[in-house]
């Protein structure tokens, strides 16, 4: 079948543009055939697009020859334009259908789909990545990445409202940020490079001159574990603060979070509905916790954590129980966190790191930053750490320094509270991990 041309076709609306009050209109639409159904006498397609469905119904002896034959050509996900008049009527479920003038059949499809597009039939999540450009096209997909669009638009709003300029770092770096094996190598033109864990170092250098910075992108993590919260290239919303401490960036933080909660709340009821999920506008401050509550909250309950070490997963478990929406966790033991992170001034075996935590999984991490060189120096060494590595990074220290914090949100993570979902697959557009590289 040849596929018919666009020609000067102009969209008028979208499918949800469409309400009773436009009975009688005429609306040119754009989109795919996402199911038909026969009933005798009648045709119904619905016509589906970004925004949602319309039923496209075509009475077989009303329409035009040309129309009936280009109707009864379509498949699913045939991409088709449709000119029409709105009929406002109690036979379809948004209370309104378009009757055809005109159908273009832009491109035909496979008879045979991967994945069933109408939702009646989930498939499983490897099935669905198999066929990720189809699966997206499910309205669950669309809604989820909605969501995270406009949670990332009230995020980046909110920053640029407070004075922070966006910024690019470099993907491609000379040396670990933070050290660790989880780091992908890169053949730099015959040299060994790496693909950034973070943009840690610049963000931290670029507070001397732009003083307030944030920065969205791609980070990468040679993760070894296959978990449902990790990826090895994955979306970081980080920001970078002068003149500031942890206490400044956490009021930040959760007023962020609160913005992005409520945005969503507000703007997104018809995709909530769709993902069947709802969600929460936190009330600020969240609970701060420490640590050293956190162990003692976990022995009573049973669990075990040896001072100092980092909290195992399963212990989140535990925790997120107890503490069931977001909190966050202070007065880390030094030796657990980054080399960067200041120890505290009055007790140096603490420091001034903070994670954020939604239930068991910790959403965002950030910190006071170490200003002063010698210290950080002294830090590097003692995690193991060559100085030479972060010659670039460290001269940087003898230019002025502020005191500074910041933190980093894991988009996904973020989006996967929003969203309801459990696997950070079905927020990530193209999902990479141990085991998938493709599509
Ligand atoms: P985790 O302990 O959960 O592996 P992390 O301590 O390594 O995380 P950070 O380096 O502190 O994480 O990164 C800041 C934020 O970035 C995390 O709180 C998380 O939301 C997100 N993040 C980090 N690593 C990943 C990953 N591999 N996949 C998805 N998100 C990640």
């Amino acid at each position: 079948m040849t596929p018919d041309f666009i020609g000067n076709w102009v969209r008028t609306c979208y499918s949800a543009d469409i309400t009773p009050a436009m009975d009688g209109k005429e609306v040119t639409l754009f989109g795919w055939v996402k199911e038909i159904r026969d009933l005798g006498g009648i045709r119904f397609i619905i016509l589906q697009d970004r925004e949602g469905t319309i039923q496209i119904t075509v009475p077989r002896k009303k329409v035009s020859a040309e129309v009936l034959s280009k109707s009864n050509s379509l498949q699913k996900r045939y991409s088709v334009g449709v000119k029409g008049v709105v009929k406002k009527t109690d036979m379809s479920p948004r209370g309104v259908e378009v009757i055809p003038n005109e159908i273009k059949v832009l491109n035909t499809a496979a008879a045979q789909l991967p994945i069933d597009i109408t939702g009646k039939t989930p498939a499983n999540i490897e099935a669905r990545l198999d066929a990720r450009a189809l699966d997206l096209c499910q309205e669950q997909s669309i809604a989820v990445f909605k969501i995270q669009h406009v949670a990332l638009d009230a995020i980046r709003s909110f920053l640029f409202e407070r004075g922070f300029l966006e910024v690019h770092t470099p993907r491609i770096i000379a040396s670990a940020t933070e050290g660790g094996a989880a780091l992908f190598t890169v053949d730099y033109f015959g040299e060994k490079a790496y693909l950034a864990q973070s943009p840690q170092l610049y963000k931290e250098q670029l507070v001397m001159s732009l003083e307030k910075v944030f920065e969205v992108g791609p980070f990468f993590r040679a993760e070894a574990s296959h978990t449902r919260r990790h990826l090895s290239e994955f979306i970081s919303v980080d920001i970078e603060q002068a003149f500031a401490d942890a206490e400044d960036v956490m009021a930040l933080l959760e007023q962020v979070i609160q913005h992005a909660c409520k945005t969503v709340k507000e703007k997104c009821t018809k995709e909530l509905t769709i993902l069947k999920h709802k969600v929460e506008v936190p009330e600020v401050p969240f609970k701060r916790l420490t640590y050293d509550s956190v162990l003692d909250d976990l022995k009573k309950e049973g669990v075990e954590v040896p001072w100092g070490e980092d909290i195992p997963t399963e212990a989140f478990r535990t925790l997120g129980k107890l503490h069931p929406y977001f909190y966050f966790i202070t007065d880390w033991p030094t030796e657990s966190k980054a080399f960067y992170i200041k120890p505290r001034d009055d007790k140096p075996e603490l420091c001034e790191g903070f994670d954020l935590m939604w239930r068991w999984i910790e959403i965002v991490s950030g910190g006071t930053r170490i200003a002063e060189k010698d210290l950080l120096i002294r830090r590097l060494k003692e995690k193991g750490l060559n100085p030479e590595s972060f010659k670039h990074h460290l001269q940087a220290f003898d230019y002025g320094m502020p005191p500074h914090a910041g933190w980093a949100i894991g988009l996904e993570r973020l989006t996967m509270i929003l969203t309801g979902r459990r696997n950070i697959r079905e927020v990530t557009l193209y999902p990479r991990d141990r085991t998938r590289l493709t599509p």
